[in-house]
C-alpha cells in the first residue's frame, strides 16, 4: 500500500512548530533513554516521543542480558579473564560475516567504560556466575556465557570469557521484576531526573527537511492530528526493528516473517523507511536474531538433527546459534533426540525455560522405529546415532567438536521433540550510520541533523547474534548519538 505520509516534508511548509527542543529523540527504549541522558548531560534541552503511553519499548520486557567485556569489574570479581582484544576477535567471528569493523573495536574498547557508566546510572549486576545451559540465569546471577564464547568453533582459537552481563532482577522472576525492567527503569529515571522532557502517545511519521536538506525536526501523529515538532540542534531515531513489518520482512529477511521474537509491535522499521525516503543507507537488512523454543538443559544433552537425519551442529554451544543454524540453513527443521536417561537427568537441572521442555513427541524403543515414526530417511538417523555414538564412547565429537562433558552415548528407549516451526527473531539491519551515530547517506556522506541509533539501525551484529550484543549496541551507541546531536 503506497503510504505518503513518509515523504520528507519541507519546513518551509510548516505553519506552526507545536513543540521545540535541541534534540528530538524518537523512541523511549533504550536506544532512546541513553540518547536522551547523554544530550541533556551535554546540555541540550531534550524532548523524547514515545508511540506508546509509557517507556520502555522491548527493552523494558527483555531478559536484559548487555553484552560486554575486556575486563569489567564484575568479570574481574568473578576471576574471568578478558581483554578488549580477544572480545573483537570473538565478535568479529561470531556476529559476521560482513562485521562494520570500526564499530566493533569502538564497542569493545569502550566496554569496561559502558560498564561503569551503567553502574553510575544506578544499573545493579549481582557478584555472582550461572554456568549451565541456558537462555538465561534462573536466579538473580550477574554473569553467564550468552554467545557461544566457551564451545566450538570458537573455544579452541579466542580464549572465552563470559560477557552477558545481567542486571539483577528483584525478588520474582516476572512482569517488571525482570532483568530488562531493573536495566531500564534506572535509564529512564536518570533521563527524566536530567530534565528530558517526554510524549507519549506520539507516533513519529516523517523527516522535516531545510532547504539545505538537514533534518530539522519531525512530523507526529498525536490523538489522530498531525503536528510538527522541531529539533534545533538534531533529531535521533531509536524505534526499534521492522520484526513486525510484513513487507518489509518479506523484502529483506522473509525467513522470519510471521514469526517476530523478541520485539514489539510498534517495531514497524518506519523509521528505517522514513529515512530513506532522503537517501539514507541500510546495512545488512536481511540479518536476523533467531530463537529456538527448547531448553537449551535438553539441547546439550541430546543430539540435534535436521530433515535429513543428519546433526548440524555442536548441541551445547549458544542456543541463539542453534537457532539461526535451524532456520536459516535447514529450512527450520528440527528434530532433538534424546534418551531416557538424558532427558531425565535434565529435567532436574534448574532453567528459566523449563516450560519449553513440555514431553517429547515420539517414544520408541529402537532407533530404527524412531526413524520410521519421524519418517526420516531410511537409515539416515541410525547412522547419525551409530557415529555420534562411536566417538561419545571415547569422549570425542570429531564432526561438531561438541565438549566432551556433553558427550554421552545415545541408548534407548530413545525420545524426539519436533522442533521444526519452533523459531521466531527479530531483524538486526537498519540505517547505516558512523561509529557516532550518524546516519549515512547512499553517497556515504552523513546526512546533517540526523542520528540513530538501536535496532533501527545496523549495529554490531552483521548476521550472527550473541545475547546481549541488542541491548548492548542500543546503549552504547544510543549514548553516541545523544552526545553528537547535541553537539550540533
Ligand atoms: C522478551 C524479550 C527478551 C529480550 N532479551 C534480550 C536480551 O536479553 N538482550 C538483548 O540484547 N536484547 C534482548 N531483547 C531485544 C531487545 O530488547 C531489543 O532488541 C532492544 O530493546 C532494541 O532497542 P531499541 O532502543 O532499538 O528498541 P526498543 O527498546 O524497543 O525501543 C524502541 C521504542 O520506540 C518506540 N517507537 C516505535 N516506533 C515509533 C514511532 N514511529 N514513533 C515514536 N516511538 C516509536 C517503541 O514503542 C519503543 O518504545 C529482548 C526482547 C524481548 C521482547
Amino acid at each position: 500500500m503506497p503510504d505518503p505520509t513518509l515523504i520528507p516534508v519541507k519546513a518551509s511548509s510548516i505553519d506552526t512548530w507545536s513543540y521545540e527542543s535541541d534534540v528530538l529523540v524518537a523512541g523511549f527504549g533504550i536506544a532512546g533513554a541513553t540518547a536522551a541522558i547523554e544530550a541533556a548531560r551535554a546540555g541540550a534541552d531534550v524532548l523524547v516521543l514515545e508511540r506508546l503511553g509509557g517507556a520502555g519499548g522491548a527493552a523494558a520486557m527483555s531478559g536484559g542480558f548487555i553484552y560486554l567485556g575486556g575486563g569489567t569489574p564484575l568479570q574481574n570479581a568473578l576471576g574471568f579473564d578478558d581483554s578488549a582484544e580477544n572480545m573483537k576477535a570473538f565478535m568479529k567471528a561470531a556476529l559476521g560475516p560482513g562485521v562494520d569493523d570500526a564499530k566493533i573495536d569502538a564497542y569493545c574498547d569502550g566496554s569496561v567504560d559502558h560498564f561503569n557508566w551503567l553502574i553510575d546510572a544506578g544499573v545493579v549486576f549481582d557478584e555472582s556466575f550461572w554456568g549451565e545451559p541456558g537462555w538465561e540465569p534462573p536466579h538473580s546471577e550477574g554473569l553467564m556465557y550468552s554467545g557461544g564464547e566457551n564451545s566450538a568453533p570458537f573455544n579452541k582459537v579466542i580464549p572465552p570469557a563470559p560477557r552477558g552481563h545481567l542486571p539483577r532482577k528483584s525478588a520474582s522472576d516476572d512482569g517488571e521484576q525482570a532483568g530488562g525492567y531493573m536495566l531500564m527503569k534506572p535509564l529512564i529515571e536518570t533521563a527524566e531526573a536530567l530534565g528530558a522532557r517526554t510524549l507519549y502517545d506520539s507516533r513519529v511519521q516523517a523527516l522535516v527537511i531545510d532547504e539545505n536538506n538537514r533534518v530539522v525536526g519531525l512530523t507526529v501523529r498525536q490523538y489522530g492530528v498531525s503536528i510538527a515538532i522541531k529539533a534545533r540542534r538534531g533529531v535521533v531515531l531509536a524505534t526499534g526493528s521492522f520484526a513486525y513489518d510484513d513487507t518489509m520482512l518479506r523484502d529483506h529477511a522473509p525467513r522470519i516473517e510471521g514469526r517476530p521474537a523478541a520485539s514489539i509491535e510498534s517495531h514497524d522499521g518506519r523509521a528505517i523507511l522514513m529515512s530513506q525516503a532522503i537517501g539514507a543507507a541500510t546495512a545488512h537488512m536481511d540479518a536476523t536474531e533467531v530463537a529456538i523454543f527448547c531448553d537449551p538443559q535438553l539441547m546439550a544433552r541430546g543430539i540435534l538433527v535436521n530433515g535429513r537425519g543428519q546433526r548440524y551442529i555442536n548441541e551445547d554451544t549458544y542456543p541463539g546459534r542453534i537457532a539461526q543454524e535451524t532456520l536459516l540453513h535447514q529450512g527450520g527443521d528440527a528434530f532433538l533426540i534424546i534418551d531416557e536417561l538424558l532427558y531425565e537427568k535434565a529435567l532436574q537441572t534448574e532453567s528459566t525455560s523449563a516450560i519449553m521442555r513440555g514431553t517429547p513427541k515420539w517414544v520408541c524403543e529402537s532407533v530404527e522405529e524412531l526413524e520410521n515414526e519421524i519418517g526420516l530417511p531410511k537409515g539416515s538417523l541410525q547412522s547419525t546415532v551409530e557415529l555420534f555414538n562411536h566417538h561419545a564412547a571415547s569422549g570425542s565429537d570429531p564432526v561438531f567438536s561438541k565438549k566432551s562433558e556433553w558427550l554421552t552415548p545415545i541408548t534407548t528407549p530413545i525420545a524426539a521433540y519436533d522442533l521444526r516451526g519452533m523459531t521466531g527473531g527479530f531483524t538486526l539491519g537498519g540505517l547505516k550510520t558512523t561509529v557516532d551515530a550518524e546516519v549515512l547517506h547512499v553517497s556515504g556522506e552523513p546526512i546533517p541533523g540526523l542520528f540513530a541509533a538501536g535496532r533501527c539501525t545496523s549495529g554490531v551484529c552483521a548476521g550472527g547474534y550473541a545475547s546481549g550484543a541488542s541491548l548492548g549496541d542500543s546503549s552504547f551507541f544510543g549514548r553516541r548519538a545523544g552526545k553528537r546531536a547535541a553537539a550540533r
